[in-house]
């Protein structure tokens, strides 16, 4: 076979602009086929915008896009789709009020009308074939987020995929999630698919990817090149680039894997027993939540200057335990107190004005509006926290939020653009600006480095530290095992709205997974 014939993608100078924004500048890539092929880059390098235009969601301005030597016609979703190109979204679009079966049939439109049983028996065969375990009839509202995205997979692979394009897949997944979704990308090479895979963890990148590329500031800097080839300090560098600020060397070690825990600081830990904590929950249960299982009886203390880790399968409670903390769910028995103050009836501003700060678990739903500008989201911390009458002037709520914004290093260009037209990282760090702020008592942290990028992880752990160092009490709820094991002073691990299990460090692993699956006594 020739060298041409391998070829299954090939851009060729391919340039994407929003507005005044250049997403991708000249992208020249080719991509080989029957191969895993990860793309890199920080938060708003263009990786996204790199699979839209492959897929045809986005028109290019300039280049040219060839599967199999053909040029795809730009922006057209449709011509990529028969061409055998389909991509899987950071954040899936399933209609949730249908079962399993109706979303596959939703994708894959055939033309025939089948009654209820018939479609679910037509779907079961098929999702059995691709090992996907789920029943045909359930629900997607009520999967859990591993099993919708094996389903979403399992729906761009009914037409015959030829190219899979996953954009950051594990940014949901557990780390066993991760392991499960590698096997089933190992497969698909096994059967010809080429998958590209967006990826921000770089021990993720060596473990999965025959190849890798990284793009920045919407440039190829290098690649694909072969994974033998390069290695996780090498990598790192291609993507933070020359002019960033350099990471600390524990930093370092723990974005490339090349540690197994850098919790160095850890062995500096004080006697923390006797300060009174800033958070207390005492005997706190709620009644049935929408978001998982109820509360039962959950004990928690944090105290200044403390990191407290929360581990767990997802679903198990840890939601409700945010929302109840920030009186988004209601304590039915039990006391919480922060610093001091009992709040278990008082609003969110009350909580607020005692140094709480949320990063939420959803950052497009609970955390941003995505209509409004930057700085009206940037501002409603102010909004939360002023006595209603006192003057605001937007003015200087502009200024404040684009001094907030350019000390995160945000990537945008005005702060009256709306939130939407953001990157999903910088979305996020949006948020942390916003809610890490020197009066922060508080900080309930929830997946603060989900989509981020290896730099803005580096800047969100320091900046954790720093509020540690500064005697805020901080609740990081995390699905990586590693980070939580990295920066945490204490883990406690919950199981079906219990507290099931306390670990000090030196952590391990096993002792903490054996906890969260309900393993241990
Ligand atoms: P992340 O890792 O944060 O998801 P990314 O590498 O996928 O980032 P893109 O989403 O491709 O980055 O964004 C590249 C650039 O284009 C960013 O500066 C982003 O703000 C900008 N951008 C993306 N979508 C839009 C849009 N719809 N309107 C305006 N600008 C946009």
């Amino acid at each position: 076979m020739s060298e041409e014939k391998q070829i299954v993608l090939e851009c060729r100078d391919v340039s994407v602009r929003y507005g005044d924004v250049v997403a991708l500048s000249g992208v020249s890539i080719s991509f080989a086929r029957g191969r895993i092929h990860a793309v890199v880059g920080q938060n708003g390098a263009g990786k996204t915008t790199f699979a839209r235009a492959i897929s045809g969601l986005v028109s290019p301005d300039t280049g040219e896009i060839r599967i199999d030597g053909r040029a795809l016609p730009s922006g057209n979703v449709n011509q990529a789709r028969q061409a055998g190109v389909e991509l899987v979204h950071q954040s899936f679009a399933l209609p949730p009020s249908f079962t399993v079966a109706e979303a596959m049939q939703f994708g894959a439109a055939d033309g025939r009308i089948y009654s209820r049983r018939g479609l679910e028996r037509r779907w079961q065969t098929y999702l059995d074939s691709l090992n996907v375990k789920v029943k045909a009839g359930q629900r997607i509202r009520d999967l859990p987020v591993e099993t919708l995205q094996s389903v979403e997979i399992a729906r761009a692979l009914v037409s015959d995929a030829r190219l899979l394009i996953l954009d950051e897949p594990t940014a949901v997944l557990s780390p066993e999630g991760a392991q499960k979704l590698f096997e089933r990308i190992r497969h698909l090479k096994d059967v010809g698919v080429t998958v590209i895979v967006i990826l921000h963890k770089i021990r993720e990148v060596l473990a999965i990817a025959d190849t890798v590329a990284v793009l920045r500031g919407g440039l190829l800097v290098e690649g694909p090149v072969e994974c033998s080839g390069i290695d996780a300090e090498k990598l790192a560098e291609l993507i933070i680039g020359p002019a960033a600020r350099p990471l600390e060397e524990d930093q370092k070690a723990a974005l490339t894997g090349s540690l197994d825990t850098a919790h160095a600081h850890l062995a500096q830990s004080v006697d923390r027993a006797t300060v009174e904590p800033v958070l207390k929950l005492s005997a706190v249960s709620t009644r049935h939540d929408s978001d998982g299982p109820p509360l039962e009886d959950i004990d928690l203390v944090i105290r200044p200057g403390e990191i407290l880790g929360l581990a767990g399968v997802e679903g198990n409670g840890q939601r409700t335990l945010v929302r109840a903390i920030s009186a988004l769910a209601e304590t039915s028995e039990g006391k919480i107190t922060i610093e001091g103050l009992d709040v278990t009836r008082a609003s969110l501003q009350t909580r607020r004005a005692a140094g709480l700060r949320v990063i939420p678990f959803e950052r497009n739903v609970e955390g941003l509006s995505l209509t409004s500008a930057l700085w009206e989201n940037w501002s409603a911390r102010e909004l939360l926290q002023r006595p209603l009458l006192s003057m605001v002037r937007p003015s200087e709520l502009r200024q404040r939020c684009g001094t907030a914004l350019d000390a995160w290093e945000v990537h945008y260009s005005n702060v009256t653009q709306r939130a939407g037209s953001l990157s999903g990282g910088n979305a996020q760090k949006v948020i942390l600006s916003r809610e890490m702020d020197e009066q922060a008592r508080l900080i309930i942290a929830a997946q603060p480095t989900r989509g981020l990028d290896i730099g803005a992880t580096a800047f969100v752990w320091d900046s954790l530290n720093r509020a540690r160092a500064r005697g805020c009490a901080i609740l990081l709820i995390s699905s990586d095992l590693d980070e939580i094991m990295d920066i945490c002073d204490r883990v406690v691990v919950m199981l079906s709205g219990r507290v099931v299990g306390t670990f000090t460090p030196p952590y391990d692993l096993a002792d903490i997974g054996a906890a969260m699956t309900g393993v241990s006594k």
